[in-house]
């Protein structure tokens, strides 16, 4: 960008070395990156650490008198170290220098000063490694003036790398303020006027270098508003795009098949669902395409929105399509759906209503036979609704009139895919979509992730339903609960219902389709510190899980459900285990039936067995707080109440231990969602790895900055309404197309 300083090469700004050194530990190429390599905290004004309470790791400055002083030669390596003692009359630390042994000459025996570093241990002992230094004047022990100066005003603290220590990045930045010129605002004035906000110019410098805190607030505000701004354009621009074309609208006709189909219905719809129904059937009523995300606790009943949706759509004359993340997940929709609707699915058939509809169902696994004819019915428009995994983004997947499309778990589905879906409408129009998730999301985050959607929340649960009950099983303290759980799988088996055992991995070789590590698990792991994280023991494997138990339970009919195995095969396991046995079948023996499922994660989503009872999650620390939610959310489907265990090794009071505390301790998926949230990292709740390179999204805390956001929001709306392709602003427009392009942003979409 002609003008703009950042895009300087940072070769040329700051010398070759250094460049290449922030060229191989963080990426950065211009000087825009460098000043983007934002303090990750500040030591403040005067903050003298008291050499008593010193703690390995700390950067910390201290005051201090030099008690001893010696160079000496390495042994292995060629060179020389300096150590210098330094004490506060009361306490001891040795400072160290590698090769500068002209240091001597000021570091003499009894001049103070002010020491600056990270505390390490070395043999034993407490030390600073190569510590920016201030002395002061021969025979001053203490110089407020200097305090001020050297700790003084505000010393920040960079992510270091490596070779790249905090102090070498400070140095390289300040090089480079000295000498940068203004840099220009890519932000319109009125809209830095009406926000309150600093110039961009004046937010790099005073990050880097403030006079004081309120200095650092100020430069924060600013520039997370450019993160949550550029997002939220890169999201009202798509928005707007989408709204350029039209949808059908799909009017409620009075219409037979959802009249037809309520009249039948089993239960009452919750109030949540009925609100929830009536916004989508507006919704639909306009020629403006729905863009609706449907939020709510596992087992809310928003299938059941969902259909009643496509049949109001059917009804006007168009299709549906439900899009599943697993071919399990296909299956079972397809199979529910069929059923729910009964005759009025039997479209075409011998004693089919005289309305009804065909329901199709394509996977990628399906007999070349079966998928011609349902091909063939989704395009001539037999098919009312057609129920498929990714295998209905195919081209070869043409519709009569694709009115409406739903996700189920949007999250398993990128932007692409939605994309290929909506294409396929009639020629210049768009579908109505609707996504649905489980995962509750908090407001911030469907705005910042969902920032193209409307979102309906239903926060009822069908009445009649009893909470499952969730214990931990400590393993390893605890055996004897271990073996009375196992027994209690027995129990409910014999009852006549059934169990699932959910294990990390599948343990046969190929490991491992989806092994789940929990980035909260690794921890926070200061930037600072190169230590790699434990290689963690192998969690539980279904194959040997399912070995242990048929030797265990030898009356059981065990079986197992995991990714590697063919869709055929997880079809019919999940038939043997989901099916009420007709009497003649149940009198030929229940060889047949499944009645305990070890499967991995597969499971996880949207799976309706009403007659699953009981859920054991081995090594449950190995799963996130969602997953475990979703997981439990399997069982007690039906009338009798759900008992989930989780069994695990993770001490009470790691952070794996808490999480699971969580899980035990309510059932409300909010709740849940909000403390997953609390105990990740703002990257990894994005779905982003935070390297040190720059992202779009490093100042922006979903949750604090829930404001912020929701100006963001409401500013970039009104400049897109003004200025869709932003070309009064080039600046702005460049940096929008960046943070699209980068193909870390799909985590818009995908989160
Ligand atoms: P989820 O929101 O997790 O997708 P589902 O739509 O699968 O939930 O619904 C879970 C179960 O509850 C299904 O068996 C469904 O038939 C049933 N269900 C849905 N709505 C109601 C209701 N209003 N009353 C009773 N049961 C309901
Ligand atoms: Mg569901």
């Amino acid at each position: 960008m002609v003008g703009d300083p950042t895009g300087e090469k940072l070769a040329s700004a700051l010398g070759g070395r250094t460049a290449n050194a922030l060229r191989k530990a963080f990426g950065y190429v211009t000087v825009g990156d460098l000043l983007w390599h934002l303090p990750r905290r500040y030591l403040q004004r005067g903050e003298l650490t008291d050499l008593q309470k010193l703690q390995v790791g700390e950067n910390v400055t201290v005051q201090a008198e030099v008690a001893s002083v010696v160079n000496r030669r390495m042994q292995r390596r060629r060179g020389s170290i300096l150590e210098v003692e330094l004490t506060d009359g009361r306490s001891r630390i040795t400072v160290t220098f590698f090769n500068q042994h002209w240091r001597e000459k000021e570091l003499r025996i009894g001049r103070s000063g002010l020491f600056a570093g990270q505390v390490n241990r070395y043999r034993g002992s407490l030390q600073l490694a190569h510590p920016r230094y201030h002395l002061f004047p021969d025979g001053v022990d203490d110089d407020q003036a200097a305090v001020q100066a050297f700790a003084g005003g505000i010393m920040p603290v960079y992510p270091a790398s490596g070779p790249l220590t905090s102090w070498t990045i400070a140095d390289a930045i300040r090089v480079l303020l000295d000498s940068l010129p203004e840099v220009p605002d890519p932000l319109p004035q009125s809209l830095l006027a009406d926000e309150g906000l600093i110039t961009r110019d004046a937010a790099l410098r005073h990050i880097h270098r403030p006079k004081d805190l309120a200095e650092v607030d100020q430069a924060r505000a600013r520039l997370a508003f450019d993160e949550a701004f550029t997002l939220q354009l890169v999201l009202a621009q798509r928005r707007a795009q989408t709204l350029q074309h039209q949808a059908i609208p799909r009017a409620s006709t009075g219409g037979r098949l959802l009249e037809q189909f309520d009249a039948r219905l089993p239960f009452t719809l919750t109030s949540a669902q009925l609100a929830a129904g009536a916004e989508i059937a507006r919704d639909l009523s306009a020629r403006e395409p729905m863009q609706r995300l449907l939020q709510g606790d596992v087992g809310s009943g928003k299938t059941m929105v969902a259909l009643r949706a496509m049949l109001q759509v059917i009804d006007a004359g168009g299709q549906a399509a439900l899009l599943a993340p697993t071919e399990v997940l296909a299956v079972q929709h397809h199979r529910a759906i069929t059923a729910m609707l009964g005759e009025l699915a039997q479209g075409g058939r011998l004693g089919g209503a005289a309305d009804a509809t065909r329901v199709a169902l394509l996977t990628g696994s399906q007999r070349t036979a079966t998928r011609r004819q349902e091909l063939l019915d989704i395009t001539t428009g037999q098919a009312g609704i057609v129920i498929g995994t990714h295998a209905l983004l195919s081209e070869q997947v043409q519709f009569h009139d694709l009115a409406l499309v739903v996700v189920d778990e949007q999250h398993r589905f990128g932007v692409e895919q939605r994309a290929a879906l909506v294409d396929k409408a009639r020629t210049g129009t768009r579908p109505h979509v609707l996504v649905m998730t489980a995962t509750p999301i908090p407001r911030t985050v469907a705005m910042t992730v969902f920032g193209d959607l409307d979102v309906t929340t239903m926060r009822e649960m069908p009445a009649g339903r009893i909470p499952i009950a969730t214990h931990l099983v400590p393993a390893q303290t605890r055996p004897d609960l271990l073996a009375r759980a196992w027994e209690r799988v027995r129990e409910e088996v014999q009852a006549g219902h059934r169990v699932f055992v959910v294990c990390p991995r599948i343990g046969d070789g190929s490991d491992d389709e989806r092994e789940f590590v929990d980035p909260a698990d690794v921890g926070e792991a200061d930037e600072d510190s190169q230590e790699a994280p434990d290689e963690s023991p192998r969690a539980a494997s279904v194959l040997q899980v399912t070995a242990e138990l048929r030797q265990r339970l030898p009356d059981l009919h065990i079986d197992m459900l995991h990714g590697q195995m063919s869709a055929e095969d997880k079809d019919a396991v999940m038939r043997r285990f989901a099916r009420v046995p007709t009497p003649r079948e149940h009198a030929q023996g229940p060889d047949r039936d499944v009645q305990v499922l070890v499967s991995t994660t597969v499971i996880e989503v949207g799976v309706d067995v009403p007659q699953a009872t009981m859920m054991v999650i081995v090594d449950a620390d190995r799963f996130g707080i969602s997953q475990l939610h979703q997981l439990r959310g399997r069982v007690g489907r039906g009338s009798e109440p759900g008992l989930c265990l989780l069994v695990t090794n993770a001490d009470p009071q790691s952070l794996a231990g808490e999480r699971l505390a969580a899980v035990a301790g309510t059932t409300d998926g909010f709740e849940l969602a909000q403390l997953d949230l609390e105990l990740r990292r703002e990257g990894d709740v994005l779905g982003q790895v935070q390297s040190g390179r720059r992202s779009s999204l490093r100042l922006l805390e979903v949750l604090r900055d829930e404001a912020l956001i929701t100006r963001a929001r409401v500013a970039s709306q009104r400049l897109v309404a003004q200025d869709p392709d932003l070309q009064a602003y080039p600046a702005l427009r460049a940096q929008v197309i960046a943070v699209a392009a980068d193909d870390r942003s799909d985590y818009i979409e995908k989160s």
